[in-house]
C-alpha cells in the first residue's frame, strides 16, 4: 500500500528550533515550511509521496556547509536531511519526513568549462539540459532534468564527456561564450 500524504500541520519543534538556528548562523538561502512547497516537494518521479517538514534551498556552498555543521550537532541528532536536485529518482529517494536540502533553485551555475580537457565544473543543482544547451559536449549527456551530483559512475558527465571531443573549436568556443552570458 502506498502511503498517502497526510495533510501537514506545522513543522515538529526539533526542525522549527533547526531552521531559527539556520537563520540566526547566517543561512543566506531561502528556507520554506509552507504547505505548498512541501506539498510539491513531497512527490518525486516516483509512485511514492513523503510529506517534508520543511525546504532548505541553499544559495551557495556555504549555505551547504552551514546545514551539514549544524545538523552535526548532538541536538539536532533526530533531524533528518534529504539533499534533492531535478527529483527524477524512480524510487522514492529525494523524499523524506524531514528537511529537503533543494539544490536546483540556486545552486545551478556551471563555474568553468574545460573543453580541451573535457570536463565541467557544476555546482550540485546543475541538470543536465543545461550542459547540453552548451552543445560543447557529444554526445549529449541523457536524462536531461536530473542534477550532475547524484549520478551514478556509470553515467557520469565525464564519462559521458570523454566519449567524443566537440564538433569543432569554434563550435565549443561560442556555445561556450553563450553559456557564460546567460549565467553570469
Ligand atoms: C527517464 C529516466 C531515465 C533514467 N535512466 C537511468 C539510467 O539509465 N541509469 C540510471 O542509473 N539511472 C537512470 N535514471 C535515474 C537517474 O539516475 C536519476 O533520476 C538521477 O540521477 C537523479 O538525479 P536528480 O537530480 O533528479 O536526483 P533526485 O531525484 O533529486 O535525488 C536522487 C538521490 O540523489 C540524492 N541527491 C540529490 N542531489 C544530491 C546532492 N547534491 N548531493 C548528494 N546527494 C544528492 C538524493 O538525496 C536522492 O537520494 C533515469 C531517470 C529517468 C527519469
Amino acid at each position: 500500500m502506498i502511503p498517502a500524504l497526510h495533510v501537514g500541520g506545522s513543522p515538529v519543534s526539533q526542525y522549527v528550533e533547526f531552521i531559527a538556528e539556520l537563520r540566526a548562523r547566517g543561512f543566506e538561502g531561502d528556507i520554506s515550511t509552507s504547505y505548498a512547497d512541501r506539498t510539491v516537494l513531497a512527490t518525486d518521479n516516483s509512485i511514492y509521496q513523503r510529506m517534508p517538514q520543511a525546504v532548505a534551498f541553499p544559495r551557495n556552498a556555504m549555505d551547504v556547509i552551514r546545514v551539514g555543521k549544524l545538523a552535526g550537532e548532538e541536538r539536532f541528532a533526530e533531524v533528518t536531511l534529504v539533499p534533492r536536485g531535478g527529483g527524477t529518482g524512480t524510487n522514492g529517494q529525494s523524499l523524506t519526513d524531514g528537511l529537503i536540502v533543494d539544490m536546483s533553485r540556486h545552486m545551478n551555475r556551471i563555474l568553468e568549462i574545460n573543453v580541451d580537457e573535457r570536463w565541467a565544473w557544476v555546482e550540485a543543482g546543475v541538470v543536465k539540459d543545461q550542459l547540453n544547451e552548451c552543445a560543447v559536449f557529444s554526445p549529449r549527456v541523457t536524462v536531461a532534468r536530473d542534477s550532475v551530483s547524484p549520478m551514478p559512475p556509470s553515467r557520469s558527465v565525464a564519462q559521458e564527456i570523454n566519449t567524443a571531443p566537440p564538433k569543432s573549436a569554434s563550435d565549443a568556443r561560442s556555445a561556450f561564450d553563450r553559456l557564460f552570458k546567460k549565467t553570469d
